[in-house]
């Protein structure tokens, strides 16, 4: 049974000055609420919304970069509907225009995504449930968003999260979104082919839309399963029981009834306007690869892997400018996202910063430290920054060589496998195995294996 799912991602542009119809900066996030706000982006009787012409280049940036074909005259409308984090009733969107129409994003299968469209829209504000109450906050409405409308052609959760990933990727790239001040919201459609869609609405955050995903598609499959029709109809998501739940059916459909506008005039996007928004584009993640193996010598794979995650490489490029930028692009590529993978977290989540990687680097390249002990700290620093060379110091981490290192751990494995040493004293020399087998489980298979089976011997004479 294959699995349709079509995704309309919601990303806020927050690397503007001011919000998408006034003069209002974005509230950081300990932020006061409603102190971010103005006449405007409360909808006060008498407010007339401007443009934001910074917010209609960042979007032109990300609609060039996902190859959609550029309007030359954009339009807002009014999005009717009523709900309390809307002051003024209705939602600025782009409906019969939208900025870019179609492009595609392709994934590393080389599968090819198709869009529908690459709009601008203003966020409304926020309610905030506190038990028989409801408070809102206005300090998010009027934030600039952009929506990426997909077509149906993701199959899979893991797809989806990859089309995401792809997507933050380009517009941390791009500069006109930074993950850490806001996060990305997705409605998500799925059926089962063959079958009616549902949606899901307003879902928050990568992990939360890959796990409504994959609820959704189970719950779905055992309906059928059990025989019975899966009717068009809406859900939300409820993040605490991780669970789906029906909020309308199709027939109560909520009618936008969408009208232009009408204190907003269109837009004109001008062939010099693309030119020059072209021009401003930084660079971008396959062209830091091919520089990366020009300038700093970096074989294919270490530069792509970098290159393809924007915070790491920035990362990267912070740190080889104090250490060899080799020895900086193994230790990133390899052991922090070793680290970052095993413990299930992202990129976006550490605190990491680069003094400490500097610092750590520091100690492995003088050889003050051996890579295990390196390692270790990096699996630490991943759980909270600290500095590493305080860290040495404090546990008091003699420097020790490699060959010492692994003769101090082959010699726990004999300690601890005594029945694997009395079959080899015996004779069985394939119980040599055992024991150089129990030491590179404790190196994570960086020891030279010749060199470990070498000690052992000794040892056991
Ligand atoms: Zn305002």
């Amino acid at each position: 049974m294959k699995t349709i799912i079509g995704l309309e991602a919601h990303i806020p542009i927050n690397l503007v000055d001011t919000k998408l119809f006034c003069g209002c900066s974005l509230p950081d996030e300990n932020a006061q609420p409603n102190t971010f706000t103005c006449p405007t982006c409360l909808s006060m009787p008498g407010s007339k919304p401007v443009v934001n012409k910074k917010v209609i280049e960042f979007a032109l940036r990300l609609a060039i970069a996902l190859n959609s074909e550029i309007q030359n005259q954009i339009i807002f409308s009014r999005k009717n509907y009523f709900y309390p984090d809307l002051p003024s009733g209705y939602q600025r969107t782009q409906y019969e225009i939208p900025l870019g129409k179609g492009g595609f994003v392709i994934l590393n299968s080389r599968k090819k995504v198709r869009l529908r469209r690459v709009h601008i829209e203003e966020d409304p504000g926020a309610l905030i449930h506190k038990g028989a109450y409801c408070l809102v906050d206005y300090n998010r409405s009027g934030i600039p968003l952009v929506e990426i409308v997909t077509e149906p052609d993701l199959e899979s959760p893991e797809e989806a999260r990859e089309f995401l990933n792809k997507l933050i990727t380009t517009v941390n790239y791009l500069g006109i979104h930074d993950s850490q001040k806001g996060t990305i919201r997705a409605d998500a459609n799925i059926s089962i082919e063959g079958n009616n869609r549902v949606e899901i609405k307003n879902i928050t955050g990568f992990k939360e839309i890959e796990s409504a995903l994959f609820y959704e598609i189970a719950r779905q499959k055992q309906e059928l399963g059990e025989g019975k029709v899966i009717h068009q109809h809406t859900r939300g998501w409820d993040t605490n029981k991780q669970t789906t739940f029906f909020q309308r059916g199709k027939e109560t459909e909520i009618d936008y009834s969408y009208i232009t506008e009408s204190d907003l005039v269109p837009i004109e996007i001008t062939k010099e306007l693309i030119e020059k928004v072209k021009k401003d584009i930084p660079e971008l993640a396959h062209e830091k690869v091919q520089r990366y193996i020009k300038q700093f010598k970096l074989n294919k794979e270490d530069a792509e892997t970098i290159a393809s995650e924007f915070l790491l490489a920035d990362l990267f490029e912070k740190v080889s400018k104090k250490i060899d930028p080799i020895l900086a692009a193994k230790w990133l590529r390899r052991e922090l996202i070793r680290v970052v993978e095993y413990n299930k977290l992202n990129l976006h989540d550490l605190e990491i910063d680069e003094t400490h990687l500097i610092e750590l680097l520091e100690l492995i390249d003088k050889k003050q430290i051996t890579e295990r002990i390196g390692q270790k700290i990096m699996e630490l620093l991943v759980e909270k920054p600290f500095s590493p060379k305080e860290y040495v110091k404090q546990q008091g981490i003699k420097v020790v060589s490699e060959d010492k290192e692994l003769e101090i751990l082959c010699k726990e494995a004999i300690e601890q496998s005594k029945k694997a040493v009395d079959d080899y004293k015996s004779g069985n020399e394939k119980a040599l195995f055992f024991l150089s087998g129990a030491v590179m489980k404790k190196t994570k298979g960086q020891a030279d294996i010749k060199k470990v089976n070498e000690i052992l011997k000794k040892l056991l004479k």
